[in-house]
């Protein structure tokens, strides 16, 4: 097999770049429909009662709007960081030295603007600005929204989804189980620790039409959190128009300065508790009346959390670059891709059964599947327990060393437990593969060794034509195409 799907693997790698060869479809007509990708399907099941759903794992349809949310974090980082507007708006400044230099036109020297060569590097502050910011939103809704989930038999229900910088906050906070349990426990949170993720919500707010995925608060959330709690419903936005307002009320240059020294302890003293940084330290003494009001506007609160939070978020930033290379949402295999990884999840919490005392190291899609059980904290806490007999703390502060160590030894009990290869290649093709080959299992046959060397040519060029349209599409969103690609059937 390895040769096989290695091969495959190089393959694809080759075709994706050489985009202009994959443009071989014909676009949808206006009456015609568009393939929809993920398809509505995979998500039919959002809506099972909690009492149908086990507590010891997520459903694919959980997972799957999971992926969706995480593109649309990736979206959403993107947006910020190129967003010539934000920069603006947080005072973010190019610095032009100017130097005098002789040219052939002129007897005199002449002067020329020098590029601030720490543009780009500055420009990078305005994601620890915003998820400093975001962080305190954060905090301020939580206090508030215990009160408005809503318990009915034996579910409870957010009244309304959160904007999107605070489903961020939340996301990654959610992933580091005990916290999030203690900061609940401390404020007296009891149903936001109840409640689980509002997964229908969040999939009905996303647009995967898009090639990054937008993420819409429905109209009655966005007035109630106005009205209400006095929460701008999109902080981006709301810090575009910001940078339209008139210079002396624009978040000016003593924020830029906050978020250097947010930026120096984002990502550092990882594994370390943070000093508090409140949000009261975001307004220092130069700050002017208007950016007080500005500030209250975008309602921060002092909360010692802010660069926890932050941190948090900043640390899942890489899982979410990740998912978005694999790109599963997107794949023609996804559900294959998403029910494997949901049972080798469950296989993995059973190695903390097992050996108890040891650290398990998950690979990207059991991560995936664990993240998402996690995001509902109290059925992850019974789930947890009901496999293991204890409370499975998830840490992604673990330097690299202890995970790569960690990793060589999953894999070697999984082995021996399980006798399976832990590791591998989940890429379209490799996931193509493993679906035909489970399909000819369930088909029955028996099996021998030899059994990976019969993957059949057809089988393999079923897989290359639905990973080559399946990538086409994605080519195509990519590029703006009005329509997206179709197949004409083949006879
Ligand atoms: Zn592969």
């Amino acid at each position: 097999m390895a040769f096989c799907l290695k091969a495959l693997h190089n393959a694809s790698k080759l075709e994706i770049q050489d985009l202009e060869a994959l443009a071989g479809y014909r676009q949808a007509t206006p009456q015609e429909e568009e393939a929809q990708i993920p398809k509505p399907e995979l998500f039919s099941f959002l809506q099972l009662s909690p009492r149908n759903t086990p507590n010891t794992r997520p459903s694919l349809a959980q997972c799957a709007t999971h992926l969706e949310l995480l593109e649309v974090f990736f979206g959403l980082r993107l947006r910020i960081l190129q967003s010539p507007e934000l920069d603006t708006a947080f005072g973010i400044m190019q610095d032009h030295e100017t130097v005098y230099r002789y040219d052939s036109a002129h007897p005199q020297r002449q002067p020329v603007q020098l590029a601030d060569p720490n543009w780009d590097e500055k420009r990078r502050a305005k994601w620890p600005i915003f998820l400093s910011i975001a962080a305190a939103r954060f905090d301020m809704w939580a206090r508030n929204s215990n009160e408005t989930v809503t318990e009915t038999d034996a579910r409870s229900r957010l009244q309304h989804l959160p904007p999107l910088d605070i489903v961020m906050v939340w996301h990654a906070f959610l992933l580091n189980p005990k916290s999030y349990q203690e900061y609940c426990s401390n404020l007296n949170l009891k149903k936001l620790q109840k409640l689980p993720f509002p997964w229908p919500d969040v999939h009905n707010a996303i647009n995967s039409r898009e090639w990054t995925f937008r993420y819409t608060l429905p109209p009655d959330a966005s007035s109630f959190y106005r009205q209400t709690f006095n929460l701008e419903p999109d902080l981006f936005q709301s810090l575009v128009e910001t940078s339209k307002l008139d210079p002396g009320s624009r978040i000016p240059q003593s924020l830029f300065r906050l978020a250097i020294k947010v930026a120096a302890r984002l990502g550092t003293n990882a594994r370390g508790t943070h000093p508090p940084l409140n949000t009261v330290e975001l307004v220092d003494g130069s700050a002017s009346g208007s950016t007080l009001s500005l500030l209250s506007l975008l309602r921060p609160i002092p909360c010692p959390f802010t660069i926890t939070l932050a941190n948090n978020v900043e640390r899942q930033a890489s899982f979410v670059d990740k998912m978005h290379r694999q790109l599963w949402i997107r794949s023609p295999f996804v559900s294959g891709t998403l029910s494997r990884a949901i049972s080798r999840y469950e296989k993995f919490l059973s190695l903390f059964q097992l050996y108890p005392t040891t650290m398990f190291v998950p690979t990207l899609d059991i991560d995936l599947v664990w993240h998402t059980h996690q995001l509902s904290a109290e059925v992850y806490e019974k789930g947890a327990r009901e496999v293991t007999g204890k409370f499975i703390n998830h840490d992604d502060t673990i330097t690299k060393t202890t995970l790569s160590d960690g990793m060589e030894r999953t894999a070697g009990m999984w082995r021996v437990r399980f006798g399976e290869d832990y590791e591998g290649c989940f890429c379209w093709d490799c996931e193509g593969v493993k679906d035909v080959l489970g399909e000819e299992e369930e088909g029955g046959g028996e099996k021998d060794d030899d059994h990976w060397g019969n993957v059949g040519e057809d089988l393999i060029e079923r897989v290359q034509k639905e990973v080559e349209y399946y990538r086409s599409v994605e080519v195509a969103r990519r590029k703006g195409w009005e329509r997206l690609p179709v197949r004409d059937s083949e006879g």
